[in-house]
């Protein structure tokens, strides 16, 4: 059993990521799954910016996903209930392997709860993504930003936002984000 969480701001390749981390898996004898939740409404399937995607069952909490599974791809993990650290941590005990990708960071730098509680589960993997700047241009952006009407917000929201078009979701680097 072994868990890998891959981390990064919007854009940066985390669902590439997955997707490319789970492929091999498809070819060994063990089944294999990939989650979604069902509040991300980018996309049907676990799919990357880049075209790549795969098959996912939407739920709303881990507790739902029912699949007989031995490799496990979980996207978009931010989104799921923080209570849903219970299943992960149950379906490692159990000897399963994990592969989890999210959001680390919200839009005010804060460390997303559900990803600090993953992190006690001490990841035997962690895969920390960057994007390209979109103030700058350098490519080290590690910040996700949001902003409505082009204006910046820097408080008032929750942690965690959906894409559901009210907002537009940006990257920073450290330089551009706290500037
Ligand atoms: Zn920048």
């Amino acid at each position: 059993m072994s868990l890998t969480l891959i981390i990064g701001p919007m854009k940066s390749g985390k669902s590439l990521e997955l997707i490319s981390l789970i492929a091999p898996f498809e070819y060994t004898k063990k089944r294999v799954a990939m989650v979604q939740p069902v509040k991300n409404v980018r996309d049907s399937n676990v799919e990357s910016r880049l075209g790549l995607k795969r098959a996912a069952q939407k739920v709303t909490s881990l507790s739902e996903f029912s699949a007989q599974a031995d490799v496990i791809g979980i996207d978009e993990i931010h989104m799921f209930p923080r209570t849903d650290i219970s299943v992960l941590k149950a379906w490692l005990l159990d000897g399963r392997e994990l592969l989890v990708s999210g959001l680390d960071l919200d839009y005010q730098g804060r460390l997303i709860p559900m990803i600090a509680d993953i992190l006690t589960l001490k990841p035997e993997l962690i895969i920390d993504k960057k994007a390209v700047c979109e103030i700058c241009g350098e490519y080290d952006g590690r910040f996700t930003t949001i902003t409505h009407d082009g204006k910046r917000i820097r408080r008032g929201l929750p942690h965690v936002v959906p894409e559901d078009g009210t907002y537009v979701f940006g990257v920073a680097c450290r330089q551009c984000f706290f500037g």
